[in-house]
């Protein structure tokens, strides 16, 4: 796959700059990537904890979903595949979710900084999000070893019960699906936003790497 023209960062040319002028209130994340199994879902989920911090997992917005509606239907036949859910369903429900957690009062863009675990997972989401959202940066959680991932999310699927990780075939599939359609979306993204995270090592030593990044992006975007 070829690599996608940078949506940001200062080789993205005049037009996209001008546009990110003109785009000031769209809302300020970071997101949080890597491989399945690298422990986004974990780190984000303790960074949310923090006043001013909102972990927004799209997987987990997707498993809320009652499985007898259309769209719970749909995520359990691509999830159960290992594949990524249509980007035009995925961007629907992800928009009308932050709309509802803004209404709800649960969000507030103006003090608290988006932790978005799993989105874009592809650069035609990337894309499509690139008026709402603003990246302040890039956490990659970076594992070597792709045996380790495979053996971390084994023992998540027995602890937490999640069909899309017990079987090792669909482990594979979601990552080929993540070298093939997630990883690309980095090169949307200049490369200075891009920070690389060692993910080997306990939840606690892994957490203070990323919150010794985190910290200091939200203490300059809300003061
Ligand atoms: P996760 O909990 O992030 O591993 O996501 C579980 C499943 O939800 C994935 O395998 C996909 O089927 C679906 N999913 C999560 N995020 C997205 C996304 N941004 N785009 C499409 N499908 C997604």
């Amino acid at each position: 796959m070829s690599v996608p023209a940078q949506l940001f960062g200062p080789s993205s040319g005049s037009a996209c700059l001008n546009r990110r002028i003109l785009m000031s209130d769209r809302y300020k994340c970071v997101l949080l990537f890597g491989a399945p199994g690298t422990g986004k879902g974990t780190q984000g989920k303790l960074l949310g904890e923090k006043d001013g911090y909102i972990h927004l997992a799209t997987g987990d917005i997707f498993r809320s979903l009652d499985k007898e509606t259309e769209l719970g239907k749909k995520f359990l036949h691509y999830s159960s595949r290992g594949e990524l859910v249509p980007d035009d369903l995925t961007i629907e429900l992800w928009r009308d979710h932050v709309g509802s957690l803004i209404s709800a009062g649960k969000y507030d863009p103006a003090r608290d900084l988006l932790l978005l675990d799993g989105m874009p997972r592809s650069v035609p989401q990337a894309e499509r999000l690139s008026d709402l959202i603003e990246p302040l940066a890039i956490v990659h959680l970076v594992v070597p070893d792709i045996n380790d991932m495979v053996k971390r999310m084994k023992l998540r699927a027995e602890k937490e019960g999640r069909h899309d990780d017990a079987d090792e075939n669909v482990i594979r599939n979601r990552f080929d699906v993540y070298t093939n359609e997630t990883a690309p979306v980095l090169g949307c993204y200049g490369k200075e936003l891009v920070i690389d995270i060692d993910a080997i090592g306990t939840i606690d030593e892994v957490f203070d790497r990323c919150q010794s990044k985190v910290t200091p992006i939200h203490e300059k975007s809300f003061g």
